[in-house]
C-alpha cells in the first residue's frame, strides 16, 4: 500500500507529489491522459506567492529561464492598472509563460524525487476505511484495477471524479457563456506583453506564448452559443477589433475553442482521508489568472501537512488545510468575479466610470497594495490562533540570513526553518535553524510552505525553550529517536 495516491497529473498534482516525494512519503499519481505533453496551454500567468513557493523548492530560477516576459504593470482596463513593481517580493511582477512549462519543471522534480506518475489511469470510484483510501482505476484496455493507500487527493480538476465520489456538491453557477479561444500567429506586435479591452459588447484579450504564438480571448455579447457551435477566426478578429480597435492582423489557427467560465467551490475540502486541490475545489473566472496559482498553493499547504503526519504530526494538522485554503478560494473567486463584471460592464457611462473611479481608487497606496497583494497571492495570510504572535499566519518575508543565504534557499526540502539561535536536538531531520542578518531576539518558526507558524519573545530561557519544544511537537511531530 502506498502512503498516498494523487488523482491527476496538472501542476497542482504534481506539486503535491513532488512535495510529499521529496518528503520521503511515497506517491503515485493516477493520471487518465497518455503520458504525452500538452500543448494547449490555458494559464498563462505565474504570480509572485507561486514564484515564491517554487522558489521554496529551488524551481523558480528555472521557470524564469522558460518565461516569456515579466509583467510589472498589471493592465486590467484603460486607467485600471496593478503596479507589481512594489511587491515586498523577490518577485515584483507576473511571469508570463505558457502552464505547459510549469506542469514540465514539475514533472521532472516529482519523477527525479520519486514519484511514480501512471498514464491511462481513470480513478472510476473510491471507497475509504478506517485504514485507507481504494480506487478503482481503469486502464486503457479498459480493465479495473484497485490502488490503495492511506491518503488520497483529489487534484483531477473540475470536472473531478473524486468530489463526486465523495458526494460533495459543486455550487456556483457559470458567469461568461462563449468564450472564443483561439492560438493564431499576428502580423503586428503587440505594444504591451498582455493586451486587453472591453467595450460593453465585448472584451478580448492576448497572451504571447513566446514562440511567436499567441492566446487569444474573446467575447462577444451579441452572440452567445453552444460551447460546440462552430467558430471561425472572423468571428474572433472581429471582436478583437471592436475592443482593441485593431485585430493585429490575426492569422493561421492552429487551434480554436469556446468554453464557459463557471464560479464553483465544494463545500469541504476535506472527507475523512479524502482530499480536493486545484480546480477540484474551485474554478472561477480566469480574470486575474488566479486558477493554476491557487491551486499550486492549495497542494504548497497541504503536502507538508500530510508529510508532517507520516513523521508522527497529530492527524489534527490535517484540518487546517481546508480551514486556511477555503476562505482563500472564496476570496479569489470573489476578486476574479469582480473582474470580469467589471470587463463585462455593458453602458458607456458605467465603462468610463470604472476606468475613472476604479484608476483613481488604485492610485490610493493601501488600495493598491491591497490589490496586488490580493491577485498575487503575496496578501494571503492565515488566521493567527487566539494569543498566538503578531506576525502568525502570515508569509514570511523572505529575509537575508546571516551567512548570506535567503530564507526561501533554508525551506528547500520541505524543511521547516527555525530564525534565531535555539536548539532543535530530537527535531533536527525536519528543522534547520538559521540566523537572519539582522539579529533579533525574537524566535520565528517557519513552516515548510513558508508561512509563520509560531514566535517568542520570552527572554526567560527555560520558559523560552520548554515553548519552543511545545511547539516543535505541535507542528513538526514527536522527536525523533
Ligand atoms: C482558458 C483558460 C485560461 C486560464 N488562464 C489562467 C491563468 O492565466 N492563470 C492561472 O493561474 N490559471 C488559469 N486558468 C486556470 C488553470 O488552467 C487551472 O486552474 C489549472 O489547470 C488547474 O490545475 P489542476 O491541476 O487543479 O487541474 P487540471 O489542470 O485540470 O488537471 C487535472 C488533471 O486530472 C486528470 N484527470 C481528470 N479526471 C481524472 C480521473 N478520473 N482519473 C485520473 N486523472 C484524471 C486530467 O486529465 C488532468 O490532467 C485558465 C483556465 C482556462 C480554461
Amino acid at each position: 500500500m502506498k502512503d498516498v495516491l494523487v488523482v491527476g497529473a496538472g501542476p497542482t498534482g504534481l506539486l503535491l507529489a513532488g512535495d510529499l516525494a521529496e518528503a520521503g512519503v511515497s506517491v503515485t499519481v493516477l493520471e487518465r491522459r497518455g503520458g504525452e505533453e500538452s500543448s494547449i496551454s490555458r494559464a498563462f500567468g505565474v504570480h509572485a506567492r507561486t514564484l515564491e513557493e517554487l522558489d521554496a523548492r529551488g524551481l523558480a530560477d528555472e521557470l524564469l529561464t522558460m518565461g516569456v516576459a515579466k509583467v510589472a504593470d498589471l493592465r486590467l482596463f484603460e486607467r485600471m492598472h496593478i503596479d507589481l513593481s512594489r511587491l515586498p517580493s523577490r518577485f515584483p511582477y507576473l511571469l508570463i509563460t505558457p502552464q505547459y512549462n510549469v506542469e514540465r519543471v514539475l514533472l521532472k522534480r516529482a519523477v527525479d524525487a520519486g514519484a511514480t506518475i501512471v498514464y491511462d489511469a481513470q480513478v472510476t470510484a473510491l471507497r475509504q476505511d478506517a485504514g485507507g483510501v481504494t480506487a478503482d482505476v481503469r486502464g486503457p484496455d479498459g480493465a479495473v484495477t484497485t490502488h490503495r493507500a492511506a491518503y488520497l487527493v483529489g487534484a483531477d480538476g473540475i470536472g473531478s471524479t473524486v468530489r463526486k465520489e465523495l458526494g460533495l456538491p459543486f455550487p456556483g453557477k457559470s458567469v461568461l457563456r462563449s468564450i472564443m479561444l483561439a492560438d493564431v500567429r499576428l502580423t503586428e506586435e503587440p505594444a504591451q506583453t498582455l493586451t486587453v479591452n472591453g467595450v460593453g459588447d465585448g472584451f478580448a484579450f492576448i497572451a504571447p506564448f513566446g514562440d511567436g504564438w499567441y492566446r487569444v480571448f474573446a467575447w462577444d455579447r451579441r452572440h452567445q452559443v453552444a460551447d460546440d457551435a462552430p467558430l471561425t477566426l472572423e468571428e474572433v478578429a472581429e471582436v478583437a477589433r471592436r475592443a482593441l480597435g485593431t485585430d493585429l492582423g490575426m492569422r493561421d489557427p492552429r487551434w480554436m475553442s469556446r468554453f464557459h467560465s463557471d464560479e464553483r467551490q465544494a463545500p469541504r475540502y476535506r472527507v475523512g482521508r479524502v482530499f480536493l486541490v486545484g480546480d477540484a475545489a474551485h474554478c472561477h473566472s480566469p480574470a486575474g489568472g488566479q486558477g493554476m496559482n491557487t491551486g499550486l498553493q492549495d497542494a504548497a499547504n497541504l503536502g507538508w501537512k500530510l508529510a508532517a503526519v507520516f513523521r508522527g504530526a497529530p492527524e489534527t494538522l490535517l484540518d487546517s488545510y481546508d480551514a486556511e485554503r477555503r476562505p482563500v478560494g472564496r476570496e479569489v473567486i470573489a476578486s476574479s468575479g469582480a473582474i470580469i463584471r467589471l470587463a463585462m460592464i455593458k453602458s458607456r457611462l458605467g465603462r468610463a466610470l470604472r476606468g475613472w473611479i476604479g484608476g483613481l481608487v488604485l492610485r490610493i497606496p493601501a488600495v493598491a497594495r491591497k490589490a496586488a497583494g490580493q491577485i498575487t497571492g503575496v496578501g494571503i495570510a492565515y488566521r493567527r490562533p487566539p494569543g498566538a504572535g503578531k506576525t502568525v499566519g502570515t508569509r514570511a518575508s523572505d529575509v537575508l540570513m546571516a551567512d548570506g543565504t535567503r530564507l526561501y534557499e533554508a525551506l528547500r526540502g520541505g524543511r521547516f526553518v527555525l530564525l534565531g539561535e535555539a536548539s532543535v536536538d530530537g527535531w533536527a531531520d525536519r528543522v534547520s535553524v538559521v540566523a537572519p542578518a539582522a539579529a533579533t531576539a525574537t524566535l520565528t518558526l517557519v513552516r515548510p510552505d513558508g508561512y509563520i507558524a509560531w514566535t517568542t519573545g520570552e527572554a526567560d530561557p527555560i520558559r523560552r525553550t520548554a515553548a519552543l519544544h511545545a511547539a516543535l511537537t505541535q507542528w513538526c511531530g514527536p522527536v525523533s529517536r
